[in-house]
């Protein structure tokens, strides 16, 4: 089954209105290329400037998600953001269990698999994140570790259409270090395989899994040409609108 390679621009905590917008025009304007190659783009700004940005992209086929979300629909939780807002706002992805959340704000595989079944409840797919550090991918941890994080975060609602998993080794994340593009397809076989013994066949087979971790546009042919990396989830590289769409070409090409 083809599945249709996705590659996402997690902005992070980057850009000031205008640059955002910018950005956003820039993305818009380079689009119709990776559209007619048949790869799917989206942008992840700050939940704050994804207004803007939906603006900016007017009516090009980019699609636009959130970097995180609650658990909940509405509450006192100061400062979240629920999937339910990001709908509203234009989304149709949230980031969950970014490694980063997992580190700075202490989420663990109960929260993201909570925040990806709200991600669910609110229409949006869900991009759940996973990746060992350095120190277990040294002690020979890795598979194991992975094993773990989908065994939590994966709710068991979790489908081809809601679902896209990213394999983001914490230790490239940000640093110039990629995964070999044979380490990374070993990890994307062994998540396969891992979402094979836990959900329906055809479901397994059209799940997308996204490789992160310094991709860019050097490195990006190699990896996304193997068989089970279907796209990318790109961060420093997705802030330079030439880098992304070059990014987008390779998987295309
Ligand atoms: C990320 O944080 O999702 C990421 C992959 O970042 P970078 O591309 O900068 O390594």
């Amino acid at each position: 089954m083809a599945r249709t390679t996705l590659i996402a621009g997690n902005w992070k905590m980057n850009g000031r209105l205008e640059e955002a917008q910018a950005l956003g025009r820039a993305v818009a304007v380079g689009s119709d290329a990776a559209f007619a190659a048949g790869v799917e783009l989206l942008v992840c700004p700050p939940a704050v400037l994804i207004p803007p940005v939906a603006a900016a992209l007017a009516g090009a086929p980019v699609k636009l998600g959130g970097q995180d979300c609650h658990a909940a629909a509405s509450g006192a939780h100061t400062g979240d953001v629920a999937a339910e807002m990001l709908a509203d706002a234009g989304c149709s992805y949230v980031i969950v269990g970014h490694s980063e959340r997992r580190a700075d704000h202490g989420e663990d595989d109960a929260v993201v698999r909570a925040k990806a079944e709200a991600a669910h409840r609110a229409g949006l797919s869900a991009i759940v994140c996973v990746g060992e550090t350095r120190a277990e991918r040294d002690a020979g941890r890795a598979l194991e570790i992975i094993s773990g994080q989908l065994a939590g975060s994966l709710p068991d609602g979790a489908s081809a259409a809601n679902t896209v998993v990213a394999y983001e080794p914490v230790w490239a994340i940000g640093t110039g270090l990629t995964a070999t593009p044979a380490d990374a397809q070993d990890v994307h076989a062994h998540i396969r395989a891992e979402l094979r013994a836990r959900f329906a066949g055809e479901t397994a087979q059209a799940m997308r899994i996204l490789y992160g971790g310094s991709m860019k546009p050097g490195n990006a042919a190699e990896l996304l040409a193997q068989p089970d990396i279907d796209g990318g989830l790109i961060g420093g590289a997705s802030l330079k609108a030439e880098e992304f769409l070059t990014i987008a070409g390779a998987a295309g090409a």
